[in-house]
């Protein structure tokens, strides 16, 4: 800008609290530059992200995510979600605020853009008018992105992505981005907006040892993970509404065949998931005995039977199976 839009006077620039401002001498206009709102969305498909390759100067050919200026009267999300339609042909809902990021252009304008998280709703992959391509890119194997935003945006997806499996980062009530409140000796995921707390709660699991008329111990070879391969106690998590027990007796039914009866609970424990070092279980040890069936490997099992106590097989799948055997042996 060189001129005044109003009396076409050549501006001057001059500093206005700290910054250097274009102004005209004659009207006293000043160009205040201000930010122009663009929006978009992070549009994801199973660790892939959408891009576009762009048609349009600045960064010409370069890949970059769908977003575009917001129109005269939209809101951001509305037009986040058109400018997806329009470059990628897909109906998008934008749900989360991924970030709100700020590209400086040639060095005198300032882009302020709001990217939020885009859920497929309908329609069909194409290029249009605005893009020369339209593609998924793997999370592993993205080309350079035009602008920081775009940048930015993907490194917060990313790091979401490769978090623990049950970490949080949205509230499930208000949508906003959680943050963390030590409460305790223990920081939980927690609601700036609402408070929402994400207690991370226990997940109650329910195990067996059952014994043959030889005093044998029933195990299982794990078949999913963790611990594919190694031997476990017949159990598993509990199903909505069942008790430690019938979950007990459940599990040992369908990874073993058996039908058994319980005696006792021999003990409960406190542990952290394999899987997930976030989450902790809560199990429940139960000793029973054979009533019924038939020894046969469920589906998830890739084989069931019984061992000697002398011959406990070496690869026990947890410090907890073998704890809970020797307190069972210990007569505990
Ligand atoms: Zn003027
Ligand atoms: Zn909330």
């Amino acid at each position: 800008m060189r001129f005044c839009p109003r009396c076409a006077t050549k501006l001057e620039s001059k500093p206005i609290e700290q910054r250097e401002y274009l102004f005209c001498p004659a009207c006293d206009y000043v160009h205040w530059n201000n930010p122009i709102p663009a929006a978009g969305c992070l549009v994801e498909n199973g660790g892939h992200v959408l891009l576009i390759r762009r048609k349009a100067s600045p960064h010409a050919g370069a890949w970059s995510l769908p977003v575009g200026f917001v129109q005269f009267g939209e809101t951001a999300e509305q037009a986040a979600v058109r400018e997806v339609a329009e470059e990628t042909g897909l109906c998008v809902e934008a749900t989360a605020l991924n970030g709100t990021y700020n590209d400086i252009i040639d060095g005198e304008r300032s882009h302020l853009v709001l990217i939020f998280r885009g859920h497929i709703l309908s329609g069909e992959l194409r290029a249009s008018d605005d893009a020369q391509e339209v593609a998924w890119f793997s999370e592993n194997d993205l080309p350079p992105l035009a602008f920081a935003s775009a940048k930015s945006a993907v490194d917060v997806w990313r790091a979401e992505r490769n978090g623990p499996p049950t970490a949080y980062y949205y509230c499930p009530r208000c949508r906003s981005r959680l943050g963390r409140r030590k409460i305790g000796e223990r920081e939980h995921p927690a609601c700036p907006t609402c408070d929402w707390i994400h207690w991370i709660n226990p997940i109650p699991v329910a195990e067996t040892i059952v014994t043959n008329n030889e005093g044998q111990v029933l195990l299982i070879k794990r078949k999913l993970p963790p611990r594919v391969g190694d031997w476990a106690l017949p159990g598993g998590h509990l199903d909505w509404g069942e008790s430690s027990e019938t979950a007990a007796i459940r599990e040992v039914r369908e990874e073993t065949g058996l039908e058994v009866r319980l005696t006792r609970l021999l003990c409960t424990m406190g542990l952290p998931s394999l899987l997930n070092p976030e989450q902790c279980l809560l199990k429940s040890i139960f000793v029973g005995e054979i009533a019924g069936g038939k020894l046969q490997a469920g589906d998830d099992a890739l084989e069931a039977r019984f061992f000697a106590w002398e011959n406990l097989p070496e690869n026990l799948a947890t410090e907890s199976t073998r704890e809970a055997l020797r307190r069972w042996r210990a007569g505990e």
